[in-house]
């Protein structure tokens, strides 16, 4: 079941080749991550893959559909920021139901649905609080769930720990593939750190100069014979 599908994906900048002709499967509910050195194309691919960039040749397919020439907004895909990007002036509540006001929907399912996202990330008993308010981790849970609220069938997750003190890490990692796998997203996770892709991901890739030069279990990729 290939429910992501990346096909001889390119992107060029000028003379720089950021991704060079990347193919990629990804099946359904798959927590996959996408590892690599600074510079070596991964958030090139990610932002292709949310829309905001376009290809430069190569095909994207999600759950069957070509979603390669949609914009961001059309696509059912949503980026998690490495910062997060919470609006500061604005309480859990209403960073978390933004999403949804802009795409009209009525009061009471925004409510009810905002509830239902914190709950899941156990962050209710904090919906009236500030994002300055709240723990690093917190924030990326409240993050997580304003990502989760639109239902995406794929979901990015761009350095989701690099914003995070280096002690509360590994922990809030295994956290957060819990909540992942309790809502059973597909997920495609960046990182440039080895420990946290084998820790959240059931496959990776390994990507160096715009290639992906290996694929598969962490088993796989690092279990040398
Ligand atoms: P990573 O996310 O792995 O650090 P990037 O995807 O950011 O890598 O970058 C891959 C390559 O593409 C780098 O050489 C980078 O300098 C180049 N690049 C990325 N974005 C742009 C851009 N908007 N314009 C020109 N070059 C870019
Ligand atoms: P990340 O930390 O996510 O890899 P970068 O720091 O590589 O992001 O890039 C941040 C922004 O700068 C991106 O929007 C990227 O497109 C742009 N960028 C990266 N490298 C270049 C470059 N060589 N020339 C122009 N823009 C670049």
């Amino acid at each position: 079941d290939e429910f992501v599908r990346v096909s001889d994906l390119v992107k060029i900048y000028g003379d720089t080749v950021a991704v060079k002709s990347v193919d990629l499967s990804v099946q359904r509910n798959e927590l996959f991550a996408l590892l690599g050195s600074s510079g070596c194309g991964k958030s090139t691919l990610l932002r292709m893959l949310a829309g905001f960039e376009a290809v430069t040749s190569g095909r994207i397919y999600l759950d069957g559909e070509d979603i390669t020439d949609l914009p961001p907004y059309r696509r059912p895909v949503n980026m998690m920021f490495q910062s997060y990007a919470l609006f500061p002036h604005m309480t859990v509540e209403a960073n978390v139901a933004f999403g949804l006001k802009q795409e009209g929907i009525p009061k009471n399912e925004i409510h009810e649905r905002v509830f239902e996202a914190l709950d899941l990330v156990q962050m209710a008993g904090f919906s009236r609080r500030k994002p300055q308010q709240l723990s690093g981790g917190q924030q990326q849970r409240v993050a997580l769930a304003r990502s989760l609220i639109k239902r995406p069938k794929l979901l990015l997750l761009d350095e989701p720990m690099s914003a995070l003190d280096k002690q509360i890490r590994q922990k809030t990692q295994i956290e957060l593939v819990k909540i992942l796998e309790q809502v059973g997203v597909t997920c495609i996770i960046v990182t440039h750190d080895q420990e946290e892709a084998m820790t959240m991901a059931n496959r990776l890739a390994v990507m160096t100069e715009g290639q992906i030069v290996q694929c598969g279990t962490p088993h796989d990729v690092y279990a040398f014979p």
